[in-house]
């Protein structure tokens, strides 16, 4: 199996088995996001864990690309500080725009380099992206975030 067919493998997965969907109890911040040359629609909303770290629910309906990066997302920003979020969102933002060069950190984004390929098509990148944008205006309302000088769309 090559890279890009594994890439496509992992997105399929999140898109049929999402992580975290559905909406929180008692969230701090919440933002809905659509993207309409697509006809992706996302709502994001954050809160704090007893053990201080984010829990992110999100619940939506679109391609594949945007439910199974906000199922990424979710998984890889959940029960991580406001500041790690940060340090992913950017991190993916960066390869989104890399337009499928440069070498991704898996490290850092685990799961969510598998939509590196994505950034060679443009149109689907603000799929890829909705869910963090979300996330980010989420953080912003609940005042978790509270650094606004970030360009706040790609
Ligand atoms: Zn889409």
């Amino acid at each position: 199996m090559n890279l890009e067919s594994l890439y496509q493998e992992i997105i399929l997965d999140h898109y049929k088995h999402p992580r975290g969907q559905g909406l929180l109890d008692s969230p701090l911040g919440s933002a809905h996001h659509v993207n309409p040359t697509c006809g992706d629609e996302l709502t994001v909303q954050v809160g704090v864990g007893s053990a201080g770290g984010l829990v992110v629910g999100y619940e939506g309906q679109g391609c594949s690309i945007s439910q199974a990066s906000a199922s990424v997302m979710s998984e890889l920003v959940s029960g991580h500080s406001v500041q790690d979020a940060e340090t992913f969102r950017l991190a993916f933002i960066e390869m989104m725009h890399a337009k499928g060069t440069g070498e991704p950190d898996e490290e850092v984004l685990g799961d969510a380099v598998a939509f590196a390929g994505v950034a060679k098509f443009p149109a689907r990148i603000k799929c890829a992206l909705l869910g963090w944008m979300a996330l980010q205006d989420a953080e912003i309302q609940s005042g978790l975030l509270t650094n606004q000088s970030e360009e706040h769309s790609p």
